[in-house]
């Protein structure tokens, strides 16, 4: 398959699925089957009644010809035709039973695995998702979960069914003529030697296949997110023709497969036909040599077609589904088999925390890359603590330590003297609040939002939290006020607006510490000042992590700390850096200049 060069999200070639052998594939899934076992047998078992009633066929067509039409028993023929009807009717009674129960059965085996494979992925690690497409990974929840399932719920069903109607044809065959029921068998090599050459060869097709489902959904999912930038920049013919090619390796590796199954489903076929043009060759002859009635070989001719060479037929369709199905298996289970971030840590504060953190000699690497290099800072309940430092310097990945979004390869982080990286996740993150740069909010409404920092509180709380964070103003004034809806990441508001929500959520969550990346984009100075408000009222009484931006923040700090190259360079409170004459004071002495980076990029150049 082509592969285009591009920025985005390419599906990343490490996360290629290992193939999975056939027996772990049905034994994984079986396991979703158990709490619906009873489901499992009433299809079965409504399946093998269908097929009682349809085996009546051959038995009552052989009757009407040998006995009402061969032997003249007007009398039989009508008891006979409707015993036929009445087969029928039956048969299909039964088929339909089997259907509704099967699509229940189904339905709740897909739900539950979706459900499994989302709750695993929600709790996997942020690194391993700044290694993978989201599209990628949606497709793996929706399509590979649904293809996965349809193994099981058709597969098991029609495979019992398919076996159950062969070993039922073959007891009649050889009953009814032994040298006939041979012949019928003499296909058979050749068609389990071709599910075998099938059934080897599928499994690469499949997973190119996928794969390239994947990557056309990634590359859809990034560029509806950047639809503005798409077009901003006029780039849509550009997209179209990323898209294309996207489109253009699913269409031909869709055609792989098929062109396989065209070669196999069709000459599998013609081995059956040929099949039973042997039994139809060898049966003339015997039925011109008196050996055997019309109707007998007529009956036998049934058994043949409809109960063993068709199931057959059914079963290389099912080893079809079943080499997609493992394909898409492999790409869920890559996801089920990934070890959650922390599973098995138990710890808990003791309430309520100080808020007191510490970093001893703390080092982090993205990978093989060295970002943090021996931090070591103390900051005292309730204090404000500045990062400061050029881009890149590693502030954020300083901060993301604390909520364990990563962990650190060398040293350790405490809170309140407890080392937290033997404290349950849930006991750490619900200490902290996280107020990022660019404010992010879900597809909502306003108060579904800001509750999310903590979802009993009251209306007065929540008011009270819009209030203090400057916001309360403008939601009363929507035509929906608290309902009304933001769109998707928050769209429909205005950039200080979601950050004052986003503030009031953090309020409301009321952590005793807080991350708080300070947004660089510049708003005008009546929200400015509006936000500046909500935030001072947001670190009060809070140990305060703050990537600062804002000359005024940090000025106001207790602790500036100066990052550069993934080390603490300076550190100490405004007046003491500017004493020390250092490059914060450096920064400082460049006029004209609001945020800190302008600064630090000046003073690069200075320097
Ligand atoms: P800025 O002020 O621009 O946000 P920063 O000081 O916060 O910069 P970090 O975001 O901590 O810097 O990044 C430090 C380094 O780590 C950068 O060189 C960046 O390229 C790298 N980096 C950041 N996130 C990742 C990631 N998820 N995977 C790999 N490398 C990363």
């Amino acid at each position: 398959m082509a592969s285009h060069p591009g920025y985005g999200s390419h599906t990343d070639p490490t996360f290629r699925s290992a193939p999975r052998s056939v027996g772990e594939v049905v034994r994984r899934v079986g396991v979703y089957l158990k709490p619906y076992l009873w489901m499992a047998v009433a299809t079965v078992g409504c399946a093998i009644l269908s097929l009682a009633f349809g085996f009546l066929y051959p038995r009552l067509t052989r009757v009407i010809i040998d006995d009402v039409i061969t032997q003249g028993r007007r009398d039989l023929l009508t008891p006979v035709a409707i015993g036929l009807l009445g087969a029928f009717f039956l048969r299909e009674l039964f088929n339909s039973i089997r259907i509704r129960i099967n699509n229940a059965l189904e339905q709740n085996v897909i739900f539950d695995m979706r459900r499994h494979v989302y709750a695993r992925l929600q709790r996997l690690p942020v690194a391993w998702f700044d290694q993978r497409a989201s599209g990628d990974l949606m497709t793996r929840v929706i399509e590979d979960v649904n293809n996965v399932e349809r193994l099981l719920i058709d597969g098991v069903e029609q495979g019992t069914v398919a076996l159950l109607s062969i070993a039922g044809a073959l007891v009649f065959m050889f009953m009814s003529s032994p040298l006939l029921g041979g012949i019928a068998l003499i296909p058979l090599p050749f068609l389990v030697g071709g599910a075998l050459w099938y059934t080897l060869t599928a499994h690469k097709r499949y997973r190119l296949q996928r794969e390239a489902a994947s990557a056309m959904n990634a590359l859809l999912m990034d560029n509806l997110q950047g639809i503005r930038q798409i077009k901003a920049f006029g780039r849509q013919s550009h997209e179209d023709e990323r898209f294309a090619q996207r489109a253009d390796d699913l269409r031909r590796s869709t055609l792989v497969v098929m062109r396989a199954w065209a070669n196999y489903g069709p000459g599998m076929q013609f081995i059956g036909a040929a099949g039973i043009g042997l039994v139809l060759w060898v049966g003339g002859v015997q039925v011109l040599n008196g050996r055997m009635e019309v109707g007998e070989l007529v009956a036998f001719m049934l058994y043949a077609g409809i109960f063993f060479y068709e199931p057959v037929g059914r079963l290389h369709g099912l080893n079809q589904m079943l080499q997609s199905a493992r394909a898409a298996a492999a790409r869920v289970f890559d996801i089920l088999d990934m070890p959650e971030e922390r599973p098995d840590r138990r710890g808990v504060f003791t309430k309520p925390i100080r808020g007191e953190v510490q970093y001893e000699n703390v080092s982090f690497s993205y990978g093989e890359r060295p970002i943090l290099r021996h931090i070591n800072l103390h900051a005292r309940p309730g204090e404000v603590v500045a990062l400061v430092g050029p881009t890149g310097a590693g502030k954020s990945t300083l901060v993301n330590l604390l909520p364990a979004f990563y962990e650190p390869t060398a040293g350790r982080i405490l809170i309140d003297g407890v080392d937290i990286s033997g404290v349950s996740l849930k006991a750490l993150r619900d200490n902290i609040s996280v107020v990022s740069q660019e404010a992010f909010l879900f597809n909502g409404t306003i108060r579904e939002n800001i509750l999310y920092g903590r979802t009993d509180a009251t209306e007065e709380e929540l008011i009270a939290a819009s209030r203090a964070a400057n916001c309360h103003e403008f939601i009363t004034r929507l035509p929906h006020g608290y309902d009304s809806r933001v769109g998707e990441r928050g769209v429909k508001l205005s950039v200080g607006e979601k950050q004052r929500v986003s503030i009031a959520r953090a309020l409301l969550k009321n952590a005793p510490i807080l991350i708080l990346d300070e947004a660089t984009a510049s708003v005008d100075t009546a929200t400015e000042k509006l936000i500046q408000e909500a935030l001072e009222r947001l670190m009060a009484n809070r140990t305060s992590f703050v990537i600062a931006h804002r000359l005024s923040t940090i000025r106001n700090a207790d602790q500036i700390l100066v990052i550069r190259q993934g080390q603490i360079v300076e550190r100490g409170r405004h007046d003491e850096l500017l004493a020390a004459n250092g490059l914060y004071s450096k920064l400082a002495r460049i006029q004209g200049t609001t945020f800190i980076e302008e600064s630090f990029q000046k003073l690069a150049d200075v320097e």
